[in-house]
């Protein structure tokens, strides 16, 4: 069997990496020239996009920002899972706030913005504590601007004026006081059984995810459950096939979605080793249609992210299940490097072993993970 992924980045090698053992060979198109590449090496291979869709089971994408005209060529195919608009709808903030309010999922109080000056009835409707992201083409906290107090809002406009918002509108959201961040991955085959892995913590830093611990602590079978009903909901809605992400806040008892990402996940990563089936084996067995696996965690687990940085000691594998996941990329700025997972008996395992694998990376580029190691050392079995 093969799958096309759209995309060839980290997503797209894991994806290559888990279907090996099932036979599933996975290719993956480099969507700036439109050449399909292999997924590791990156080489081109002797293949037009025409024969690679023509002789793949299924296509895919590992990113939400293809360009929509190749989207619409996969999509004619009829094999391309998730379906267009699940992707478009990961890609544009607006389709996406269009979806959540048709589907009744709560989340943070909104308005879109097509007219700099609409700004000052945001402020009346949703006061003075907001955050305004563009709607298309922003990542990691890129595309986004933040508004503490109306006396912002000169020095805001002038930080906007050159966008064009008929074209890229705004959505402005709300600030939420949340308790934390959670998500929620899970995946959908194509006679719509679904499994859901259990909710991980999130811990962002500028924007950026760098810790995911998984299944999240403290979560009760009341949240556990308000998540997979929001999860269905959106799957069922989309008639979603393959693996979906929901980034959540959670406020209190209460869960508010604050983001889809309609592909394989950052915060799911951890399911490589903390998972019996991982997110990239479960999503290429939900695409080409075979069963899906367990996603039940074995124990608690983390994933950091290695961002920025290539240096660090490989000796931090001697931590008994600690595993690199090295993306062989060229080292820049806020760039996504490769990650590690780490498996514990206890959260009091897992926050000591967090604690051991900061003596062996440099602290500047791990700046949240000494918080989290004593958190969790902290937390009663
Ligand atoms: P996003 O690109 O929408 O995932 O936002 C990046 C990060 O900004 C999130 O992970 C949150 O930490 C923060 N954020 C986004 N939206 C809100 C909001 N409405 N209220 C408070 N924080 C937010």
């Amino acid at each position: 069997m093969r799958v096309l992924v759209y995309g060839a980045g980290q997503l797209a090698q894991m994806m290559y990496l888990a279907g090996c053992p099932l036979g599933i060979e996975v290719h993956a198109v480099e969507v700036s020239n439109d050449t399909v590449v292999h997924p590791v090496s990156k080489r081109p291979l002797d293949i037009t996009l025409a024969q690679a869709i023509e002789s793949s089971d299924a296509l895919t994408v590992e990113f939400e920002h293809v360009p929509e005209r190749l989207l619409e060529e996969a999509s004619k195919s009829e094999k391309l899972y998730p379906s267009i608009d699940a992707v478009l709808v990961g890609a544009d903030r607006v389709r996406e706030k269009r979806l959540l309010d048709a589907l009744n999922v709560p989340n943070a109080a909104h308005k879109v913005v097509t007219y700099i000056d609409e700004l000052e009835d945001c402020i009346s409707a949703l006061g003075d504590k907001l955050i305004i992201k563009a709607s298309r083409d922003g990542y990691d906290g890129y595309g986004q601007w933040r508004l503490t107090s109306e006396e912002q809002l000169p020095e805001l406009k002038q930080a906007l004026g050159n966008l064009n918002l008929t074209t890229v509108p705004l959505v402005v959201e709300q600030m939420v006081n949340f308790d934390r961040e959670l998500s929620l991955v899970g995946v959908r085959d194509k006679s719509g059984d679904i499994k859901v892995y259990p909710l991980a913590e999130n811990l962002h830093h500028q924007g950026q995810l760098h810790v995911s611990v998984a299944p999240a602590p403290n979560v009760s079978d009341d949240l556990q459950s308000k998540a997979e009903d929001i999860f269905r909901n959106l799957a069922d809605g989309m008639n979603y096939v393959g693996v979906l992400a929901v980034e959540m806040f959670q406020c209190g008892n209460g869960l508010l979605v604050n983001e889809l990402a309609p592909r394989v996940h950052n915060s799911g990563h951890w399911s490589m080793s903390g998972s019996d089936t991982s997110q990239f084996e479960n999503h290429l067995r939900a695409v080409v249609g075979l069963p899906l696996g367990n996603t039940a965690a074995r124990g608690p687990s983390a994933m950091v992210n290695i961002i920025g940085c290539s240096s660090f000691s490989r000796d931090l594998l001697k931590i008994p299940g600690c595993h690199l996941h090295w993306y062989g990329k060229t080292v820049r700025e806020k760039r996504k490097m490769g990650h590690i997972n780490v498996t514990a008996a206890s959260y009091r395992e897992l926050g000591e072993k967090l604690e051991a694998l900061g003596q062996f990376v440099p602290s500047e580029f791990f700046p949240t993970l000494g918080r989290e190691a004593r958190k969790l050392k902290h937390i009663e079995p």
